[in-house]
């Protein structure tokens, strides 16, 4: 993997049930051709294993949409990071904001989650992003950097680990009536990458890290954000709901 290689990652949230998820896992597995960027789906946990199913042998991976700090023990309705590798998921998306507004995950919880993610063998997908408040108070790349910093606090990737980071502002994310501009998040991207470069060696930040968007992508606009020199994927809520358009969105980009 380079910085530069495209990935396309869809999450479902909590809009879709084991049946549903199901059918649109087989619908996206039989529209995708064999040629074009990474593409993953994080289905909501009780679906995995079973569009796990759907897509064996196919090449689309599998992601969760979040994961315990803690391997094991008494903790009552969390999933522990191994049994989301033993059910096939590759990747991990930790920190959404929704997690943070609704659940109060702090920077402390989303970076021990990460360590955990990492040691167990899986790529954490990490959001980040300001609110529309923190916006427009001038805070966002003050913001980033803080949120940037306490996740990777102590973290180090070695040449076979990696990460996704996944710049998200909080306004933008639908149903959101606010709309990101690609061109709008160049300088935000730029503080991003410098910062990594602050926290990681340069090689590592080359080849072990990708920096993707998200919020309210869909087909007319993916590839725009691709296009720009520090995006290398997508992360798309509601468009990757419906089949025909995620594969528009994967399309676009191929
Ligand atoms: C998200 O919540 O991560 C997201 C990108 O959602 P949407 O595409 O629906 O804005």
């Amino acid at each position: 993997m380079t910085e530069t290689e495209p990935i396309i990652i869809g999450t479902w949230k909590m809009q879709l049930g084991v049946p549903e998820s199901i059918e649109l896992a087989k619908k996206i597995k039989k529209g995708i051709s064999k040629k074009g960027p990474e593409v993953v789906v994080c289905p909501s946990f009780v679906s995995l294993t079973r569009v796990a199913d759907v897509l064996k042998k196919g090449s689309i991976s599998l992601g969760a949409q979040d994961c315990f700090w803690e391997e094991h023990g008494a903790y009552t309705g969390e999933v522990s990071a191994h049994y989301l590798k033993e059910v096939g998921c590759k990747y991990v998306i930790l920190g959404h904001s929704e997690r943070r507004k609704h659940l109060q995950e702090t920077d402390e919880m989303i970076n021990k989650k990460i360590k955990t993610a990492l040691r167990v063998g899986l790529t954490p997908i990490v959001c980040i992003g300001e609110t529309l408040e923190q916006r427009q108070d001038g805070d966002t790349n003050s913001v980033l950097i803080v949120q940037a910093s306490a996740a990777f606090k102590g973290v180090e990737l070695n040449v076979d680990q990696q990460i996704i980071i996944a710049y998200e502002p909080v306004w933008a994310i639908s149903p959101s009536p606010h709309d990101m501009q690609p061109e709008q998040t160049i300088e935000t991207n730029q503080v991003i990458k410098q910062h990594l470069l602050d926290i990681f060696p340069q090689s590592i930040v080359k080849n072990n890290i990708r920096l993707i968007y998200g919020g309210s992508v869909d087909s007319t606009d993916a590839a725009s954000f691709i296009a720009l020199e520090n995006t290398s994927g997508v992360l798309v809520g509601g468009a990757s709901l419906k089949s025909e358009e995620f594969l528009a969105i994967i399309k676009s980009v191929s």
